[in-house]
């Protein structure tokens, strides 16, 4: 019975408010924009419904009376409405306008700032809006209506001598007509200025010049929607202070195989390093039904990785069962993500190989460990490297088999995506043949540079006559980071 109108941040996730995120979650009905980040709804309810009425940035839009409409009645049936817009809701985002209409038909509303495009793309240009010795005011102004009408709404004397930054919103195509009503107005044609192209995202173009050349130094850059344009001196401070561009993977795009639920660790952290990051998810894991294994059984737990740990404890929980039932027996892990999965479910792993985080590494550093009966638990169809080394010692070995990866379409999209993609990476044997199945063409086409977590996968990459171009020193997922890092860095 409450709409909110919340700000979802200018394009980078990492920039929607805890508010914003909790509302999502929280929602049955979200009607969302155009310019919100990609993966703002990811988190909404599944069962909530989700209307787009993209009407940032001109095309075919839902007219706001509409909108308003729409927000009044679904705010009148459903518990928690959320109206999810770019940027701040009331920074020319028309919120106001959506308000006033709850108001007037009685329905509640609150609202969540965001933050905004105008404040937020200067700064991941380096370009701080106000600055004690550059600027001690900031405008936010619309470019958005023709300046060339008599019947203009803006005052273009009075922002030409405006003491400080201007900041115009939805100007680009009215770029040149922007930059000459300054200077006709007073301000020094040699004032700096800058366009901000896809403020805070992976591909985040900026270009610089002066009121006088801006508008053809955008136009040969080819500069699009959504952009800011930002007109004083601190655009200058940019040369010392931009910092986006310099991450080690600013630029360059990688796409990631894994399957979603293991992705997102992999894919944030590619992401904090400036990488543009395509989700093509070839593989899915789907857990195989059965009763908990009786632990008390075995002297050697063995997990090999992380989704067989959350599984095994599935497993256990549907018996009424946690970690004690692991109290008698010693815990391997194949790897430190494995280790790290053990520990959220309370278990320190009693054996982690300290390199070589595959089957093999894993049977040197149990060489030391007296062991009778052993459980692997892990997926179907692995390699028998483990359980054959365990019994070639003398061990009983049994192999509970958690969970089967299976293929998972990539769509039209993702395709295409991987196909410019820079790198493309892989986690296992399992992604290498899954993406291959679903991207076999694609993949041979693509310039993308093949980066392998180690040896067993490169294997599977030369099987499928794919020559691994990178290939991690240390197979764990840091280590795959690192080699990409470091091949980025020599190229
Ligand atoms: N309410 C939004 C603004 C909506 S108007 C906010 O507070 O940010 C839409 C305009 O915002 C676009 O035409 C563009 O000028 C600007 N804009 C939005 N997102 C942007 C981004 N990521 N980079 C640059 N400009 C952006």
């Amino acid at each position: 019975m409450t709409v909110y109108l919340v700000g979802a941040g200018p394009g980078d996730p990492g920039l929607l408010t805890a508010r914003a995120l909790e509302l999502i979650a929280a929602a049955d009905v979200i009607v969302y924009d155009r310019l919100i980040p990609a993966s703002a709804l990811e988190g909404a309810r599944p069962d909530a419904t989700l209307i787009y009425a993209g009407k940032e940035g001109g095309g075919a839009s839902m007219p706001q009376s509409e909108i308003s409409e729409l927000l009044v009645s679904h705010g009148v049936s459903a518990r928690i409405v959320v109206r999810l817009k770019g940027g701040d809701p009331f920074v020319f985002g028309r919120g106001g306008e959506e308000a006033e209409a709850l108001r007037q038909a009685g329905v509640p509303f609150e609202v969540v700032p965001g933050v905004t495009a105008g404040v937020a793309a200067p700064a991941y240009a380096g370009i701080p809006v106000t600055h004690r010795d550059e600027a001690s005011a900031v405008a936010f102004v619309t470019g958005h209506e023709d300046p060339s009408k008599p019947s203009s709404v803006l005052d273009w004397g009075a922002l030409a001598a405006f003491p400080g930054t201007l900041v115009f919103y939805m100007g680009v195509r009215q770029l040149p007509l922007i930059a000459s009503r300054l200077v006709d107005g007073g301000r020094a044609s040699s004032e700096a200025a800058a366009v901000i192209e896809r403020g805070t995202l992976p591909d985040q173009r900026v270009v610089t010049g002066t009121l006088e050349t801006i508008a053809s130094v955008a136009a040969d850059a080819a500069v699009r929607a959504p952009a800011l344009v930002v007109v004083g001196s601190v655009v200058g401070l940019r040369e010392r202070l931009a910092w986006f561009e310099s991450r080690p993977l600013a630029g360059i795009t990688v796409a990631v195989t894994r399957a979603r639920a293991q992705a997102s660790g992999l894919a944030s952290r590619l992401a904090d390093l400036g990488a543009a990051v395509i989700e093509a998810p070839a593989i899915r894991i789907v857990p195989l039904d059965g009763p908990a294994p009786s632990l008390a059984d075995y002297d050697l737990v063995c997990l090999t990785s992380p989704n067989g740990v959350r599984l095994l404890f599935a497993r256990l929980a549907a018996a009424g069962l946690d970690a004690r039932a692991l109290a008698g027996a010693r815990v391997a892990a194949i790897g430190p993500g494995t280790a790290s999965a053990l520990r959220s479910f309370g278990v320190i792993a009693d054996v982690v190989p300290s390199e070589r985080f595959v089957a093999e590494g894993l049977v040197d550093a149990l060489a030391g460990v007296d062991v009778r009966r052993a459980l692997v638990a892990r997926a179907a169809g692995a390699r028998d490297v483990l359980p054959d080394a365990l019994r070639s010692r003398g061990a009983e070995v049994d192999v509970l088999a958690l969970y089967e990866t299976v293929a998972s379409p990539l769509t039209q999209d993702q395709l295409a995506a991987v196909q410019d993609a820079d790198y493309v990476t892989f986690t296992s044997s399992s992604t290498v043949r899954f993406f291959l199945e679903s991207a076999g063409a694609v993949a041979g086409r693509s310039r993308a540079r093949m980066v392998s977590i180690g040896p067993v996968t490169s294997a599977t990459l030369r099987e499928h006559r794919l020559e691994p171009d990178v290939e991690a020193t240390r197979h764990d997922i840091d280590g795959l980071i690192d080699a990409l890092v470091a091949d980025a860095a020599s190229r």
